[in-house]
């Protein structure tokens, strides 16, 4: 039987299920073991139809937090390049700056 857990984001209450956990099966695990789990709609949903409900709420607030700072930095001819990228192609920018350590 799955345990119950709580969402470390939203607090909605879920099951240790790969339906309902994004978590699930993640070692080392990154919650509160006992008690603490990843909604889908939070840690993001592979089956979702559209990006931010496969990225996931969590995500989606970091990389829209970030995009208007990436925005403001570029030089004007890169930022017209960016403007036109899809929203996956920002994150990806977002994320891959994070990971260089350009922002935080
Ligand atoms: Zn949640």
């Amino acid at each position: 039987m799955a345990e119950a857990l709580s969402c470390d984001y939203c607090g909605k209450g879920i099951e240790d299920t790969p339906e309902e956990n994004a978590w699930h099966g993640v070692t080392p695990y990154p919650g509160d073991m006992p008690n603490t789990g990843m909604c889908l709609a939070c840690g993001g949903d592979p089956e979702a139809r559209t990006t931010r409900k496969r990225m996931g709420w969590a995500l989606v607030s970091f990389v829209d937090a970030r995009i208007p700072i990436i925005r403001d930095a570029l030089s004007s001819a890169n930022r017209a390049s960016f403007e036109k990228m899809t929203y996956e192609q920002k994150a990806n920018v977002v994320t891959r700056m994070v990971a260089r350590g350009v922002i935080v």
